[in-house]
C-alpha cells in the first residue's frame, strides 16, 4: 500500500455544501474529487429511461447486470457515463434526484456502486462525497467530515441552483423543502448503508458560512505533506 495516498470522506444531507467543499478541497490539494451521488443518479436515470419505477426493486435489480456506470474527466471536469454515454447534463433534475434516492435504497445497487467507489480510491488520493463514505465506502479514511446546515439554508441553496439552471419548472420553495426533507428521511431511514455520521467524523455546520469559509473550515483539519 502506498503511504502517500489518502482519502477525505465527506457525508451529509442534500444541499449542505458537500460537493462544493469536496471540489474546493480537491482543487486546493491537487487530488481527485469523486461525486458518488452522480453514480446513483445515473442508475436512477436509466430506470426512468427504461420506463420502470425506481420503487420497483426487482426491476431495478434486473437492469443492473447490463448497466455500466463510470466516472471520467472531460477538460479537467468530472463527468459521469451511463453505458458509455456522458449523462452529466441530464442527471441534475429534481426527477432524477428522487429516482436516485429511491434506487439507492436497493442493497444490490449499493453493493455495485460501493465496489466501484472503493476501487477509485485505491490508487489515488481522493475527496469523496456522499452519504455513507465515512461509514461504509472508505471507513479507514484519514479525514472524515459530516457536513450539515439548517433545512431552510439547504433548501435556499438548492432552490437557487435549480433556478440558475432553469430547472425549477414552477416548483415553489415549500414544495422543494418538503421534497428534500422526504429524500433525507429516506436516505437516513434505509436499512442498507444509511446516511449517518461516522463516530469519528468532524461535524461542520455551513448554515452561516460562505463557500470559501466552508472550505476553510474543513481545510484547517487537513495536514498533508509535512
Ligand atoms: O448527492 P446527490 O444529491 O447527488 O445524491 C443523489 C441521491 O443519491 C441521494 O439523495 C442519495 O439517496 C443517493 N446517494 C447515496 N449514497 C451516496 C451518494 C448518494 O445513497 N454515497
Amino acid at each position: 500500500m502506498n503511504e502517500s495516498i489518502y482519502s477525505i470522506a465527506i457525508d451529509g444531507p442534500s444541499g449542505a455544501g458537500k460537493s462544493t467543499i469536496a471540489k474546493g478541497l480537491a482543487k486546493r490539494l491537487g487530488i481527485v474529487y469523486v461525486d458518488t451521488g452522480a453514480m446513483y443518479r445515473a442508475i436512477g436515470l436509466k430506470v426512468m429511461r427504461m420506463g420502470g419505477s425506481p420503487d420497483d426493486s426487482p426491476f431495478v435489480i434486473g437492469i443492473l447486470p447490463s448497466t455500466s456506470v463510470s466516472l471520467g474527466f472531460v477538460d479537467g471536469i468530472q463527468h459521469v457515463f451511463l453505458d458509455g454515454e456522458d449523462v452529466s447534463g441530464l442527471i441534475r433534475t429534481q426527477e432524477v434526484s428522487n429516482a436516485a434516492s429511491k434506487v439507492s435504497a436497493v442493497p444490490e445497487v449499493r453493493y455495485k456502486l460501493v465496489e466501484l467507489q472503493k476501487k477509485l480510491a485505491e490508487d489515488t488520493s481522493v475527496t469523496m462525497d456522499g452519504r455513507d463514505i465515512g461509514t461504509y465506502v472508505l471507513p479507514g479514511s484519514k479525514y472524515k467530515f459530516f457536513v450539515t446546515a439548517s433545512p431552510d439554508a439547504r433548501t435556499i441553496r438548492r432552490y437557487r441552483e435549480l433556478e440558475g439552471k432553469g430547472r425549477l419548472f414552477g416548483m415553489t420553495f415549500n414544495e422543494l423543502l418538503l421534497e428534500m426533507a422526504e429524500r433525507d428521511k429516506r436516505d437516513s431511514g434505509r436499512d442498507c448503508m444509511p446516511l449517518k455520521k461516522a463516530p469519528d467524523a468532524i461535524l461542520i455546520d455551513t448554515t452561516y458560512l460562505s463557500v470559501e469559509e466552508s472550505i476553510d473550515a474543513v481545510m484547517k483539519y487537513i495536514k498533508v505533506g509535512g
